[in-house]
C-alpha cells in the first residue's frame, strides 16, 4: 500500500494515473453508449412489434367479430413470439393463448414486464371500442427472453473487456511512461553516487534527440562545471598550505636556534628574532591574500562604491610609494582629471598590486611610469616599468592563483596572488584588464575602468 502510494507520486505514476483515468472514462462512455443503445433499440422494436399486431388483432376483432383462438393465435405468433388475451369488460378471460393460461396479467396502461417461469416478457393492453363502446380488453405478450439474454451477455463482455483493456493500459502506460522517463531515473541515481570526492561520473547521452536528451547534456555540463571548481577549490587549499609550510619551517627553524644558541649569542639572538620578523610578515600578507580571495569567491567582500578622482589616487599612492622606495623613478604623466563611480579602497589596493609588481620586477635604477587618459567611456590607467618583462609563453597564465613566471627572479618574494586579486577587483568593477610585456625591456599594464564624469 506504502509503495502504491509512493508510486502515485511519482512522474510515471501520475503520468500512468491520468492516462488510465482517460482511458477508463472513455471506455466507459463508450460501453454506456453501445449497451443503453442495443437496449433501446431492442425494447423499441418489441413494442413496434407489440403495436403492429394490436392494431391488426383488434381491426380483425371487430370486423369479423371472429374469435377463433388457433387463428388469432397464429396471426399474433407472425408477428415472433407474441401471445394475446382477451377479456370482457368486467376483465373476464373471454379467450387467450396456451402460454398465458393460469397467468396474471394485470390491466394497466404502457408496457409492462412480466414473468413467466424463468422467461421473460413485455406486455401492453388496451381497450376494445365497438363504434364508441366499450366492449372489453385486449391484452398482447411479447417474449422478451433471448433479448434479455443477449443483452446480458453483452454487459459480461463489456465488463470483461474493460477490465482487461484497463489492465492492458496500466501496463502499457506505466512501460512507456517508465521508458520515456528513464534519463530522469538514470539522472537521479548518478545524483545520488556523485559525492565531494568523486564528481568525475557523467551520464550516458542516448536516444532521440529531446527534451530528456538535452536535460542529460545539461546536467552533464552542470557536472563539468562543479568539477573544475571542485579541482580548483582543491587546488588552491593544497598551493595555500604549501605556501604556508616554507615560512612556518623558517619560523620554526629560528625558534630552535634561539632556543639553542639565542641565550648566550646576542647576534644568532638578533638573526633569528629580524628572520621571524620578516617570515611572520609575509604569512601575514599571504594570509591576508588568501582570506581576501576565498571571501571574494564567496561574494563575501561588500563593494562600497562612491564618486571619487582617481588621478588624486594615484598621486596619493605614488606618495607612499616614493616614501618607501627610491630604487626606482616613480612618475606620473599626464594625469586627466578622472572621476570614477568605485570602491576607494579596493581600487587603492589594485593600484598597490600593479605599482608593487612594477618595483619588484624591476632592477634598480629603472623606471616606473603611471598614466591616466580616457578612452572612449573607459578611464585609462596604464602601469608602465622598465624591468625583466614577462615571457610570451607565461603571459596567459599571470592571473592565476599561485602562479609565479620564475620563483628566483626576485628577491622580494610573493606568492602569486596579487595579479589574481587585482583582477578580481577590476571584474568586480566591471572593468578590464590587460598586460603586454617584452623580457628585458619592461611591462605595461592597462586597466580600464567605466568612467563617470570628466573634469572641464
Ligand atoms: P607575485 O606576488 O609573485 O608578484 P603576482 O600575481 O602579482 O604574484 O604576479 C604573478 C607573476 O607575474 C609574478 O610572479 C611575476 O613573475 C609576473 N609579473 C607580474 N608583474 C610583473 C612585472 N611588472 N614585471 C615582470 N613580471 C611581472
Amino acid at each position: 500500500m506504502r509503495k502504491f502510494l509512493t508510486w502515485r507520486k511519482t512522474i510515471s505514476g501520475k503520468l500512468t494515473s491520468i492516462y488510465l483515468l482517460m482511458f477508463i472514462i472513455v471506455l466507459l462512455l463508450l460501453n454506456t453508449a453501445v449497451y443503453l443503445g442495443l437496449n433501446y433499440f431492442l425494447k423499441n422494436n418489441a413494442r413496434n412489434s407489440l403495436d403492429k399486431t394490436m392494431n391488426f388483432l383488434s381491426t380483425r376483432l371487430l370486423q369479423y367479430n371472429y374469435y377463433d383462438t388457433d387463428l388469432m393465435e397464429e396471426i399474433s405468433r407472425s408477428e415472433g413470439n407474441i401471445y394475446f388475451r382477451v377479456l370482457s369488460t368486467n376483465r373476464n378471460i373471454r379467450f387467450q393463448s396456451n402460454l398465458l393460461e393460469d397467468v396474471e396479467i394485470p390491466v394497466t396502461q404502457g408496457y409492462q414486464e412480466l414473468k413467466i417461469g424463468d422467461r421473460s416478457f413485455i406486455y401492453t393492453t388496451r381497450f376494445i371500442l365497438d363504434r364508441g363502446i366499450f366492449i372489453g380488453y385486449i391484452q398482447l405478450v411479447r417474449e422478451m427472453t433471448s433479448e434479455y439474454s443477449f443483452l446480458r451477455s453483452l454487459l459480461l463482455v463489456i465488463t470483461v473487456t474493460s477490465l482487461l483493456g484497463a489492465f492492458a493500459a496500466i501496463i502499457t502506460a506505466h512501460t512507456i511512461t517508465r521508458k520515456t522517463l528513464r534519463p530522469i531515473i538514470s539522472i537521479m541515481d548518478t545524483a545520488k553516487e556523485i559525492s565531494g570526492s568523486d564528481i568525475s561520473r557523467r551520464l550516458e547521452i542516448s536516444g532521440p534527440e529531446d527534451e530528456l536528451t538535452e536535460l542529460t547534456r545539461t546536467f552533464n555540463s552542470m557536472l563539468d562545471r562543479l568539477e573544475k571548481a571542485f579541482q580548483g577549490q582543491r587546488q588552491f587549499v593544497s598551493d595555500a598550505s604549501h605556501e604556508l609550510r616554507t615560512p612556518i619551517s623558517v619560523i620554526q627553524g629560528y625558534a630552535n636556534l634561539l632556543d639553542r644558541w639565542g641565550k648566550e649569542e646576542v647576534a644568532v639572538r638578533d638573526e633569528a628574532i629580524e628572520a621571524i620578523k620578516k617570515e611572520a610578515a609575509n604569512m601575514k600578507t599571504l594570509v591576508e591574500s588568501l582570506l581576501f580571495l576565498a571571501r571574494g569567491d564567496g561574494n563575501k567582500i561588500s563593494i562600497n562604491k562612491s564618486q571619487f578622482y582617481l588621478d588624486e589616487l594615484i598621486e596619493e599612492v605614488v606618495q607612499e610609494t616614493l616614501l618607501i622606495t627610491d630604487k626606482l623613478k616613480v612618475s606620473t604623466t599626464g594625469l586627466e582629471k578622472m572621476l570614477i563611480n568605485a570602491d576607494r579602497e579596493l581600487i587603492k589596493q589594485m593600484l598597490r598590486i600593479f605599482i608593487d609588481n612594477g618595483i619588484k620586477y624591476t632592477p634598480a635604477g629603472g623606471e616606473l611610469r603611471i598614466g591616466l587618459a580616457r578612452e572612449d567611456n573607459w578611464a585609462l590607467l596604464t602601469v608602465e616599468d622598465t624591468g625583466i618583462g614577462i615571457p610570451e609563453e607565461a603571459l596567459p597564465h599571470i592571473f592565476e592563483r599561485f602562479y609565479r613566471v620564475d620563483k628566483s627572479r626576485s628577491e622580494k618574494k610573493g606568492a602569486g596572488l596579487g595579479l589574481a586579486i587585482a583582477r578580481w577587483i577590476i571584474e568586480k568593477h566591471h572593468g578590464q584588464v590587460e598586460i603586454f610585456s617584452s623580457p628585458g625591456h619592461g611591462t605595461r599594464v592597462l586597466v580600464r575602468l567605466p568612467f563617470a564624469g570628466f573634469q572641464q
